[in-house]
C-alpha cells in the first residue's frame, strides 16, 4: 500500500487550479495505490464575518458552502474513472475553531456518511485580543495576531498545541476525523521569525498529551511533506521531535503531500519510507 493521504483539488481557491484528474494520474505514475481527496471544508459564515486577520485569507481558504455538492460529485466521478488503477477516497480537511464546535459537528453529521479519511487541522488561532488570525497565510498576519508570543517562541508553540489538544479531545460523534493534519504547522514561518528549532520540555508535555488522545481515539498523524518546500519552514510537519515521540507512543503515521498542484503530488515520499523502516 502506498497512500497519499492529504491532497487538494482544482476547486481549492488558493491552489494551482490544475485538473485533479492530472494530479491522480501523477500519483498512479509514482506507484500510489491510494489517493485521499481532502479539500478544505467551508469555514463558518460567522467566523468569516468576524475575522480579525486579512480578509483575503478567509476569502480564499476553503470551499464555499454552495460548493459541497460540486466537490463530492467531482470526487465520485474521479473515484469511478480511476477505480481500476487507484483507490480514490473523498473527504475533507476540516478546520478546528474553538468557538464553532457546533458548526463542525453539524458539518460532520451531514457529510460524514458520504466521506472517508477526514482530517482535523488548525490554520487559525485565537489571539489575546479575542480575534482569530491565520498561522500559515503570511508572516505579517502571524505577527499581527501573535507578536508577543513570537518573542518567546515556546509561548507561540504552546498556544498552538493547547488548541490542537482541544481539537483532538472533542467528541465529534460517529464521524470523527481520522487524522491530525500537519501537527507542527505553527512552524511554517520558523526561519522568518527565528523561532526555536526544538520544542521545550513544557511544550513537549502538550505534544505528549495530544498523542495520547490521538492514540486513544485511533487517530493517525499526517506525515506532511509540504513544509519541506516552504521557504521559511524547511522541515517536515510534524518534524523529528514529534515523529520520535509518536513512534514511542505508538501513534500511526500516514504520508500526505498536501498537494495543491500536479508537481506536488507524492513529493518527499521517500522520507516517509525511511521513517517507516526505522
Ligand atoms: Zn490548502
Ligand atoms: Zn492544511
Amino acid at each position: 500500500m502506498k497512500i497519499d493521504g492529504h491532497t487538494h483539488t482544482e476547486l481549492c481557491p488558493h491552489g494551482s487550479g490544475e485538473p485533479t484528474e492530472k494530479m491522480i494520474q501523477r500519483a498512479i505514475q509514482l506507484g500510489f495505490t491510494e489517493y485521499h481527496l481532502t479539500e478544505h471544508a467551508p469555514l463558518p459564515d460567522e467566523f468569516i464575518a468576524h475575522y480579525a486577520g486579512d480578509p483575503d485569507n478567509v476569502a480564499t481558504a476553503s470551499l464555499r458552502w454552495d460548493q459541497i455538492d460540486q466537490y463530492l460529485a467531482l470526487g465520485r466521478k474521479l473515484q469511478k474513472q480511476f477505480q481500476a488503477q487507484i483507490k480514490v477516497t473523498v473527504g475533507f480537511e476540516i478546520d478546528y475553531l474553538a468557538d464553532y464546535e457546533d458548526t463542525i459537528k453539524d458539518f460532520l453529521a451531514q457529510v460524514g456518511p458520504l466521506t472517508e479519511n477526514n482530517i482535523i487541522s488548525i490554520h487559525y488561532l485565537k489571539a489575546a485580543n479575542g480575534g482569530y488570525y491565520g498561522i500559515d497565510y503570511s508572516p505579517n498576519e502571524l505577527h499581527d495576531g501573535f507578536s508577543d508570543d513570537i518573542q518567546d517562541g515556546q509561548r507561540l508553540y504552546q498556544r498552538y498545541f493547547q488548541t490542537v489538544l482541544t481539537s483532538v479531545a472533542v467528541d465529534y460523534g460517529q464521524f470523527s476525523p481520522a487524522k491530525i493534519g500537519h501537527m507542527s504547522l505553527i512552524k511554517k514561518y520558523q526561519d522568518y521569525f527565528h523561532l526555536p528549532a526544538t520544542f521545550s520540555v513544557p511544550t513537549m508535555k502538550l505534544v505528549k498529551q495530544i498523542l495520547k488522545v490521538a492514540n486513544e481515539k485511533k487517530m493517525k498523524l499526517d506525515f506532511n511533506t509540504a513544509g519541506l518546500y516552504k521557504p521559511y519552514c524547511n522541515d517536515l510537519y510534524p518534524g523529528q521531535q514529534i515523529l520520535q515521540q509518536a513512534q514511542q507512543q505508538g501513534v500511526a503515521l500516514e504520508f500526505g503531500s498536501d498537494a495543491h498542484s500536479i508537481a506536488e503530488v507524492g513529493h518527499g515520499y521517500h522520507l516517509f519510507e525511511y521513517q517507516s523502516q526505522n
